[in-house]
């Protein structure tokens, strides 16, 4: 496989969450690039913009002086995958943790859970406590499950992380039949769980920490690739970051890279994959419009899903449409095209909401928007955080694997310790699967290739029948 490529310039598909941009979102702090600082962040989305408030927050809780810190963005502020996601933010509580118990044992995935669950009410409790207005909305996510095969399985992992104690299951709220339907109001579901989440306006949350980070003094350079950046500090402990745009001098450089973090760093590829995928507005002509009680995970099947988040003014943020496109890998698989749609998956959400919620046959909802956007899959579907095995004072917090809203803000936290106080990792509470390791970084393993080629062979064993 080849190193990503940078992140495409030229035009991009409009999300609705970048419909309005900010004031900062060509923003350079400076005419050119500060020739010297402490601390080198790459990549303005979400985790970049956490990354750098958690380091702020520390030093200003000390009294302590604030490092001199640069964000340097390829394209416009939170560009990638933050500024063009589904905008919601929803703990796992089920369906990976179940995976992980088997591969990873069940305290890996007890921890997971509980991290993500976490990072709901550390966002929340952050949104409510500094006044950040993003259109946060603590709500209950239904996972809804439209085949028995799905049903069945998803029940009995989660009947095995209750009988383990795992302590997110609390939260889980299980119902089969016509009660999931009355409950969920998916049409035809089979059996569904619901438990806390939250949806939110992404944008408008990491261009507020990006803002308040510049009135601390940060400087944010927009439209800068970072082109290379030295593997070692040179005799006075600087790391040279080089930019179409010249040089900075960095005593440490955090690679807030997401998906494209290979194209710096080499021994990430085939370890955090650019996936392409597709998401869309939908809007209600019928006022108002039909009532919506939750967000939603549509699983047909274990690799085709939907997920939509509803708004308070009545339209509803959709995406997937994997059913659509999955089989053909070169459309999504090391794939940074954000600039054209994905082609097979445009139609699939006109009529979506008419066809599979009860109340919205005559909602004469329509697809107002659609765009694509890039995501970071990891090879083992953990996130990569921490410092890098063989590179001094270089850090990854990235590989977010398209669930990024309900880990990065306590995983920048941790990063933020072990950058200002050389924090151990396992002192952070970041999940231990979480940490960057030379094992992870030498295996072969990659998960993602394999969950598609499993659904390739039972597509053609379910087309021969
Ligand atoms: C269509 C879609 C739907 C999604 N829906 C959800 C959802 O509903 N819930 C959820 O939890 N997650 C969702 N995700 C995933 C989520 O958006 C990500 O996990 C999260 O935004 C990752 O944040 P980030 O800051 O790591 O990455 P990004 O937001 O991608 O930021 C990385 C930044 O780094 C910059 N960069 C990269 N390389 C360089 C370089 N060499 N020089 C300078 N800058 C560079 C990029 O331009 C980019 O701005 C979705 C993603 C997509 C694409």
């Amino acid at each position: 496989m080849q190193q990503s490529p940078l992140p495409a310039q030229g035009p991009t598909t409009e999300s609705f969450w970048r419909a309005s941009p900010h004031s900062l979102d060509d923003h350079r702090s400076s005419p050119d690039v500060p020739p010297e600082v402490d601390i080198c962040v790459i990549g303005a989305g979400f985790a970049g913009a956490s990354t750098v408030h958690h380091i702020l927050d520390i030093c200003n809780s000390r009294g302590q002086p604030r490092p001199r810190i640069v964000i340097l963005e390829a394209r416009q502020a939170c560009s990638g995958a933050t500024g063009r996601n589904g905008g919601h933010i929803k703990p796992d509580p089920c369906h990976q943790p179940s995976s992980l118990a088997v591969t990873h044992g069940i305290e890996a995935a007890a921890e997971c859970a509980a991290f993500e669950a976490q990072n709901l009410f550390a966002v929340k409790k952050f949104v409510e406590d500094e006044g950040i207005d993003c259109e946060f909305t603590l709500t209950r996510a239904v996972d809804a499950f439209m085949s028995d095969a799905v049903c069945d399985k998803v029940m009995a992992a989660a009947d095995m992380l209750r009988r383990n104690h795992v302590s997110v299951m609390s939260d889980v709220h299980f119902a089969k039949g016509s009660d999931a339907e009355v409950l969920s109001g998916v049409k035809g579901v089979k059996g569904c769980i619901s438990y806390s989440a939250g949806h939110l306006f992404p944008y408008k949350l990491t261009l507020q920490l990006l803002s308040r980070a510049i009135d601390a003094g940060v400087n944010l350079q927009t439209h800068t690739p970072v082109l290379n950046v030295t593997g070692q500090a040179d005799g006075d402990g600087f790391i040279t970051v080089t930019t179409s745009r010249g040089s900075v001098k960095a005593r440490k450089v955090v690679y807030a890279t997401n998906a494209y973090t290979s194209s710096l760093l080499p021994e990430f590829t085939g370890k955090i994959v650019p996936v392409r995928g597709i998401c869309s507005h939908i809007t209600p002509t019928k006022k108002p419009a039909p009532h919506l009680p939750s967000t939603y995970i549509i699983r047909w099947s274990d690799t085709n899903y939907d997920y939509l988040i509803p708004r308070l003014d009545g339209s509803v943020i959709l995406g997937g449409a994997r059913s659509m496109f999955y089989h053909d890998l070169d459309s999504w698989y090391n794939n940074v095209d954000d600039g054209q749609l994905i082609e097979a998956g445009k139609s699939h959400f006109d009529g979506y909401m008419q066809r599979v919620f009860q109340g919205w046959e005559d909602s004469g909802a329509y697809t107002s928007k659609l765009w694509t956007g890039i995501m970071g899959y990891s090879s083992d579907s953990m996130p990569y955080i921490g410092a890098l095995p063989e590179k001094n004072q270089q850090f990854v917090v990235a590989g977010f694997s398209g669930h990024g809203m309900p880990q990065i803000f306590l995983a920048a936290k941790g990063i933020a310790s072990i950058i200002i106080d050389n924090a151990d990792f396992q002192s952070t509470g970041i999940p231990t699967v979480y940490q960057v390791t030379r094992a992870r970084l030498d295996s072969k393993q990659n998960s993602i290739m394999e969950g598609w080629e499993k659904a390739q062979k039972s597509s053609i064993a379910f087309n021969k029948i």
